[in-house]
Parts: structure tokens; C-alpha cells; sequence
């Protein structure tokens, strides 16, 4: 039994997630339903498993991350990532508002006008959305995994502990350091408990991939088939075309070499449709697949995390022609901007868990006219909502690669400018 285990320790993790990835294909598809539905709780393990660390390893990475280097790099990183999240988004929408165009989804597709159920909710503003960045109690950001608070204390704190590790007084400054060390300990210790995840990954792999083939399965491939492809394709394109460039003129690296490194985050992603769940693997993958500072990833990652999401922009674009296209109504060129304005702010405004990309959809549709109050609207709307599980699958796994991509690009123009890792 002990030899067996080590055997199976000693199998690069990646393969043995890919087997149990594919098992969960072809088991989902002959089992049906109801023995993935038992099996599923395997499935949530997983997913409890890596939601466990996040709010840990965001804290004592990003408290060890910013206390090693300038405050003024800090601000520099700051700004590169934002700008390099709101232009990738905006690429995104604009990739799923042409393929939207060549696949045409949804059209001739006939709604019954009887409404489902779904209420809109109302976005909060955007001072509202800023002043909410600050915790009022951190300790409560943490116990309920608000990740931009968290980032926000784990920030201020990690930069007051780098200036009291410079203070005059030698006490001080030891204290500090003792204080670092323990953060650095225990972030080191985070990273040794993603391993130890990885190892159950296949297991929990199977079960949420064996669940959605047999629960989403059929759907997949019936009337809603077109928009699945749209989605896919764009996304597609957006890896390889738009990372894809970003990459080779950035940072010099090809899309296949960054692919090879990223695939244990991208496949989490894909099963767990949650970029927050995820966020331990891709941290840990930024660190050992790509050899980023610490006090880059520990910062750009939990923020991308939070905040950009390509493949739900792009996935906003496409639903919202999706559900024109159903009720038969052309959109104008200005619609189409106003598309790719509220996409992208939808996007950043989206949580990253399952789901929640399709209630931001709301606000898009709203923006051009399309207002679930109206019954074909809602008709409509439910129906994209039905294969939602597998547009949020790729669209998750698509957040994740931009959050990674970003984060060696600016990763390598920091390496650039002469700032070496200082940690
Ligand atoms: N599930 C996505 C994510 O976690 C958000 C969405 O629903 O679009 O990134």
C-alpha cells in the first residue's frame, strides 16, 4: 500500500489530474446522473479544499510580497496590470462580438413568452464599489474571503512592515523581521498544503467533470449547440491570437511554453468555475512554473482574480447578441460600443465564483435595451441560462490564463527596468 502511494506521488501531477479529467468524460457520459450526483460530494471536496487557502495565502503572500520591495514599484505594478486588464477585456468583448456576428446565435430560435423566474438586481455605484475596497475590519474580510479588502490590508500592512523594518531603533527593526518571517513561513506553508491539493486533484477532477457531462451533457449538444460554440471559439481565438501575441512581444515567450506552465491553473479553473477557488493553483504555478516574484503574483493575481475576466466579458458580448438574435432585434454600431463599455465594467464588477458572470449579464442586456421585465427577454435569458455550467467553464479557465498572462508581463517589464525580485 505504502509503495503504492509513493508510486503515485512520484507521477507528475499533471497527468494524473489529465486521467482523471478524461475518466470523468467518459464515466459522466455512461453513468447518468444519478451516480454522479452521488459522486459529487468528491467533486465539492476539491473545491472546499482550495477555497480553504485562499484567503490565507492572499494575506501572508501579498504582506511578505509588498513588504519586500519599493512602494513606488508597488504603484508601477499597479498601474501596468490595470491597464493591461481593462485593454485585454476590452480585446475579449470585441473577439466575441465578431464571432457572435459570423455564428449568429440564437437566431431562429423561437421563445415561448411564458417568464421564468429571475430577478434582476441592482448594481451598486461605483463610489459605493471603491469605498467598499477598505475593510472596516479585516478580520471579517478575511473570515468571509473578500479578496480586494483583503488585498487592500494585506497591502497597507505589508508596506508598514517593510518601513519598520528600516526604523532607527534596532528592536523595532528585529521585531519586524521576526514578524516577516513568520508571514514568510507561513505563506511557504500555504504553498506546501496546494501541493498536497494537487495530489487529491484527479479524484475531485473526475467527480466535477463526470457531473457536468451527465447533468449538461445533452443539452450541450441540442438547440443551444451554436452558442457553446461561439463562446469556445472566441475563446479560443483569445488564447491564441491575442495572448498568444501578447506573449511573444512582451515577454518573449510562446504561447506553447506558457500553455505547458499554466495548465494545472487553466484545468482548476475549467472544473471548478471559480477564479477565486483557483487562485491557490495559479499562485502556486506563477511561483513554480514561471519563477515570478513573489512581490508581483502575490498582488497581480489575487487582484486579476477579482477583477479581470476576459472570458466573462466575452461571454457577456456573446449572450447579450445571443438573446437579441432570439428575439429578432438588430443592434446598431453604438450598441455595440455600449456593449463593450458595460462587458468589460460587468466583467470587473463580476465575483469570481460559478455563476455570477450571468447576473452581471443582466447589466449589459440592460444597456442595449434589453430588459428582463419583458417576458421574451426573460424567455430568452433562461434559456442561455440552462447551459450556463458550460459557458462558465471555459469563460473561468479564460480568467484565469489573463490573470497569469498579465502577471509575466509585467513580471518581465519589472525584470526590465532593473528590479530584480528584492524579497
Ligand atoms: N465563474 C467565473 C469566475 O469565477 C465568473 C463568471 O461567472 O463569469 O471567474
Amino acid at each position: 500500500m505504502a509503495t503504492l502511494w509513493r508510486r503515485y506521488l512520484g507521477v507528475p501531477v499533471i497527468y494524473k489530474i489529465a486521467v482523471g479529467f478524461l475518466l470523468g468524460v467518459v464515466f459522466g457520459a455512461l453513468a447518468g446522473p444519478q451516480v454522479m450526483e452521488a459522486l459529487k460530494p468528491l467533486g465539492d471536496l476539491l473545491v472546499r479544499l482550495l477555497k480553504m487557502i485562499v484567503a490565507p495565502i492572499v494575506l501572508f503572500s501579498l504582506v511578505v510580497g509588498a513588504a519586500s520591495i519599493r512602494p513606488s514599484r508597488l504603484g508601477r505594478i499597479g498601474a501596468a496590470i490595470m491597464a493591461y486588464y481593462l485593454l485585454t477585456s476590452a480585446v475579449a468583448v470585441a473577439i466575441g462580438l465578431v464571432v457572435a456576428q459570423i455564428f449568429q446565435p440564437g437566431a431562429g430560435l423561437a421563445v415561448a413568452a411564458e417568464a421564468a423566474e429571475v430577478k434582476p438586481r441592482k448594481p451598486p455605484s461605483v463610489v459605493e464599489v471603491l469605498l467598499n475596497i477598505v475593510p472596516t475590519n479585516p478580520f471579517a474580510a478575511l473570515a468571509e474571503g473578500r479578496v480586494l479588502q483583503i488585498i487592500f490590508f494585506a497591502l497597507v500592512l505589508g508596506v508598514a512592515l517593510a518601513l519598520l523594518r528600516e526604523a532607527p531603533d534596532a528592536r523595532v527593526r528585529e521585531a519586524a523581521e521576526t514578524l516577516f518571517r513568520v508571514f514568510d513561513a507561513a505563506a511557504e506553508a500555504m504553498y506546501r498544503i496546494v501541493r498536497g491539493v494537487l495530489e487529491y486533484m484527479p479524484i475531485g477532477v473526475f467527480a466535477l467533470v463526470g457531473y457536468v457531462v451527465a447533468a449538461h451533457g445533452p443539452k450541450v449538444l441540442g438547440s443551444l449547440a451554436v452558442v457553446v460554440a461561439a463562446l469556445y471559439s472566441g475563446l479560443f481565438i483569445h488564447i491564441f491570437a491575442t495572448y498568444g501575441l501578447i506573449l511573444a512581444l512582451l515577454a518573449r515567450m510562446s504561447i506553447v511554453t506558457f500553455l505547458r506552465g499554466a495548465k494545472a491553473a487553466m484545468i482548476t479553473a475549467f472544473v471548478t468555475r471559480s477564479s477565486s477557488a483557483t487562485l491557490p493553483v495559479t499562485m502556486s504555478v506563477a511561483e513554480r512554473q514561471f519563477g515570478i516574484s513573489r512581490s508581483v503574483y502575490a498582488f497581480t493575481l489575487p487582484l486579476g482574480a477579482t477583477i479581470n475576466m476576459d472570458g466573462t466579458a466575452m461571454y457577456q458580448a456573446v449572450a447579450t447578441l445571443f438573446v437579441a438574435n432570439v428575439l429578432g432585434v438588430q443592434l446598431t454600431p453604438a450598441e455595440h460600443l455600449a456593449i463593450v463599455l458595460t462587458a468589460v465594467l460587468a466583467s470587473v464588477g463580476t465575483a469570481g465564483v460559478p455563476g455570477a458572470g450571468a447576473i452581471m449579464l443582466l447589466m449589459v442586456m440592460q444597456s442595449v435595451g434589453l430588459d428582463l421585465a419583458r417576458p421574451e427577454v426573460a424567455a430568452a435569458y433562461s434559456m442561455i441560462l440552462g447551459v450556463d455550467v458550460v459557458l462558465d467553464m471555459g469563460r473561468t479557465m479564460v480568467n484565469v490564463t489573463g490573470d497569469l498572462v498579465g502577471t509575466i508581463v509585467v513580471a518581465r517589464m519589472e525584470r526590465a527596468a532593473g528590479a530584480p525580485s528584492e524579497a
